[in-house]
């Protein structure tokens, strides 16, 4: 029987996104979130033209541009010198290209945009309610929460991040391990910078064993850093604490005036380490399925965790409402969207190396061929990301 109810942990941009692709399709669709609210870190999430593209499909795209920023550019340029290793035109160029805008928002708006499609579908949240474990017969599945209710269902998906229960249920625990990163965020008002001190890029200060990304958000109101640094270990029992924007800027003291003018005029900033987890054996077990950062983290270096998720949950929305069999339809899923999720992960991988290279040999074999091919042939620059861009996940 085709599944008329779905039940998914997880009411992060995962779980939200494949309740409102899936309630469109005229599916029951339930999300139980262990948080008393919803809410996103108060920093910015770059949303490539396949996410944006992905976003119009539930319509949460209108909402989304309207509180984003548009960067005219994506930058890669050396910390201290400031010498620019890449400068790939987005903007018009990308909406061209990819179908899609490139899009830089602050993370609270775009979870809204997300939580009023879900709910303009039809999708229930219910907030406050800790999933402890799932349940499955032949014929149905349910979220088991804390305190011993059962939600039930015809199946379940697991979008609770990084740390997923429902994927402990489903495989065993195998802790999250540390990738040897922290990242700091934070945000700070453009009217707290001179004029012109950040361009209107996606820009990524790279250095030895460290980098710093900074971009516009909010129509150009703020300005958000992120920035990365490798340590041998995280001290911290949580995974995310509040940071010390003294830390954050003597780590990147001696840098371009356009990276440290955003650092010094930081208040406050979140220290996150950055987790990963081993593959998971497989995407899903009978009526179980797994979505987003529950079955494939990433390092955010390519920017495309939240928009991976939505790629899952559109595969999802595809596969699953009108599936007969619905283990079928998510071992269909997990062959539609591993390889590619799999090569995302690869490629943020290859970003940390190039970002964080040291040597002089080292950063010049891998920094000069890159400047000299965009400059040489610009389009084909921006071909090399027409298999992320330009992917449009099948309706
Ligand atoms: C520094 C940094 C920068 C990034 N930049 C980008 C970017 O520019 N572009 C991009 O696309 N991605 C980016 N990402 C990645 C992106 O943020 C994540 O991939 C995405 O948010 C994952 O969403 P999720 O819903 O799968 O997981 P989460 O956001 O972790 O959401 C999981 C949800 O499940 C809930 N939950 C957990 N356990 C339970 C339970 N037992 N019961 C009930 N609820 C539970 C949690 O409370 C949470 O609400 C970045 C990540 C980092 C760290």
């Amino acid at each position: 029987m085709k599944p008329r109810r779905i039940a998914i942990a997880g009411a992060g941009l995962a779980g939200l996104y494949a309740a409102a692709a899936l309630a469109r399709r005229g599916v029951e669709v339930v999300v139980v979130e262990r948080a008393a609210a919803l809410g996103e870190a108060g920093a910015g999430i770059q949303i490539s033209p396949n996410g944006a593209r992905l976003l119009a499909r539930i319509g949460a795209l209108t909402a989304v541009e309207a509180a984003a920023f548009q960067p005219e550019a994506a930058e890669i340029r050396l910390g201290v010198s400031g010498a620019t290793v890449l400068h790939l035109p987005l903007g018009a160029v990308a909406e061209a290209r990819w179908g899609a805008p490139y899009l830089q928002v602050h993370r609270a708006d775009l979870l809204a945009a997300v939580e009023a499609a879900a709910r303009n579908a039809g999708a229930a949240i219910r907030l406050g309610a800790a999933v402890t474990g799932v349940g499955q017969t032949p014929t149905g599945a349910a979220l088991l929460l804390e305190g011993g209710e059962a939600v039930e269902a015809d199946v379940v998906i697991g979008a609770d991040g990084v740390r997923s229960t429902v994927r402990t249920a489903l495989f065993g625990p195998v802790e999250p391990r540390f990738t040897g990163q922290v990242a700091w965020r934070g945000t700070v008002p453009r009217a707290a910078l001179r004029p012109g001190t950040v361009h209107p890029t996606a820009t990524v200060w790279v250095g030895p064993g460290r980098h710093l990304v900074t971009y516009y958000l909010r129509r150009g109101d703020l300005v958000n850093f992120v920035a990365v640094e490798e340590r041998s270990e995280w001290r911290a029992e949580d995974w995310s604490q509040k940071g010390d924007p003294a830390d954050v800027r003597a780590a990147f003291a001696g840098w371009r005036p356009g990276a440290t003018d955003v650092l010094a005029a930081a208040e406050t900033c979140l220290l996150w380490g950055l987790f990963d987890r081993p593959a998971p054996p497989a995407w899903s077990s009978g009526r179980v399925a797994l979505m987003g950062d529950a079955c494939h983290p990433m390092l955010p270096f390519m920017a495309q965790g939240a928009v991976q998720a939505f790629e899952d949950g559109a595969a999802l929305a595809r596969l699953l409402p009108q599936a007969d069999d619905p283990a079928a339809a998510f071992r269909a899923y997990e062959i539609a969207r591993r390889p590619r999720a799999t090569r995302v992960q690869a490629a943020a991988q290859a970003n940390a190396r190039l970002f964080h290279a040291t040597g002089l040999v080292d950063r010049f074999f891998r920094y000069a061929p890159i400047a000299l091919g965009a400059r040489l042939a610009p389009r084909f620059a921006l071909s090399r990301l027409d298999w992320l861009y330009g992917h449009v996940e099948a309706a």
